[in-house]
């Protein structure tokens, strides 16, 4: 039986992402067979369909790091034929072929069960961006931070991670502060719950400074760079920082001084490696009381297959606004 599938190859001159026909022979035998039904377009999965090593090792491969559908083999784990799942992570799309694909084969381990009442197209509206945004949260208020400490910052908070942890944070009764390098966001972060939106510019003018004013009871940072360090500098004596993302730079270049004058939080969020029953634990949060106040708002481009280099190119280029999820045929 053949199936559709996008898949990325090494050309002469650098890597080619087309649309062809696979065998389903092709993904072996073991694990669970899933027939994808919606996936998303994350950061990596455009580093990924580029020919990046550092996600991608080994060509031809079909990218994707995100994927729902339905259980067709359900192989010897847990689940049944029929049963709606989630995969994100681990090895799906990085060296496991990817979402962008009418089936994966993944191990059971892999798979977390779509929450009832969860669409599976809003599942990939979220997708590692939302969950990612979750475990942020998440490890903000473990450390106690909460609304009655003041506002929240959130960076890069047009992308997929930061335009959802602003919503969560919101809909947790939050003052969130975004950071944006989009003028023309203002109005939609602030739909979406912001209370005020910065300019990115205006955010790092004193970047340089070995500390700044107190500001900030925690902060979401999916930018890296002088926008984490900034972050760090002006957030509360206290307060946490949940570091997830490089979007801006893998750097981290400051003193000591905030975190053992003001006893702050540097928090590490990984959504890749993580158990899969923390997954699960934080898909029922974002279908239940976490669910983004801003759900409907959330913007979604909603593309085909043969749509996926087009916006390759767009979120390599930091031009994405909000979420993009794929539709399988
Ligand atoms: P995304 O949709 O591409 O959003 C990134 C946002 O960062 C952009 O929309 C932009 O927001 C800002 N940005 C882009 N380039 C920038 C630059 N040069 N300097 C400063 N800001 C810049 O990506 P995403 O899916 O939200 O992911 C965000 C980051 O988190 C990525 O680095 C991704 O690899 C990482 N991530 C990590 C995990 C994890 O498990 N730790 C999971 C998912 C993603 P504004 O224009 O609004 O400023």
């Amino acid at each position: 039986m053949t199936f559709q599938a996008l898949q990325t190859r090494e050309t002469d001159g650098g890597y080619q992402t087309d649309l062809i026909e696979r065998e389903l022979s092709e993904l072996g035998n073991e694990g669970v067979l899933v027939r994808v039904q919606w996936s998303s377009l994350n950061y990596k999965d455009a580093l990924s369909a580029t020919g990046n090593k550092g996600v991608t090792r080994k060509f031809p491969h079909t990218p994707g790091i995100d994927a729902v559908g339905v259980v067709e083999e359900a192989g010897d784990g847990p689940f049944s034929v029929g049963d709606a799942v989630i995969c994100t992570g681990y090895d799906l799309g990085m060296n496991t072929d990817g979402g962008y694909a009418q089936y994966i084969r993944v191990p059971a381990e892999w798979l977390v069960p779509l929450p009832e009442g969860m669409a599976p197209r809003d599942a990939m509206v979220l997708g590692t961006a939302g969950l990612t945004a979750a475990l942020c949260v998440e490890s903000l208020l473990d450390t106690g931070v909460n609304p009655d400490q003041g506002p929240v910052l959130v960076t890069g908070a047009t992308g997929g991670v930061g335009s959802v942890s602003v919503a969560i944070l919101a809909k947790l009764g939050f003052e969130v502060v975004a950071v944006s390098g989009k003028e023309d966001a203002v109005e939609w972060l602030k739909t979406l719950g912001a209370a005020q939106v910065i300019d990115r510019a205006t955010f790092l003018e004193n970047a340089g400074k070995p500390m700044l004013k107190e500001q900030w009871a925690g902060a979401v940072d999916c930018v890296g760079g002088d926008a984490l360090t900034t972050a760090l500098k002006s957030v509360k004596y206290g307060g946490s920082v949940a570091c997830c993302g490089l979007a801006g730079s893998p750097e981290l270049n400051m003193t000591v001084f905030p975190f053992i004058l003001r006893g702050i939080n540097l928090l590490g969020v990984d959504s890749v490696e993580l158990p899969v029953e923390i997954k699960q634990q934080m898909w029922q949060l974002l279908a239940d009381e976490w669910i983004p106040g801003g759900m409907s708002k959330l913007e979604a481009a909603e593309i085909g297959l043969e749509e996926v280099n087009d916006w390759v190119a767009r979120i390599l280029k930091g031009g994405v606004r909000g979420r993009v999820v794929v539709r399988l045929p």
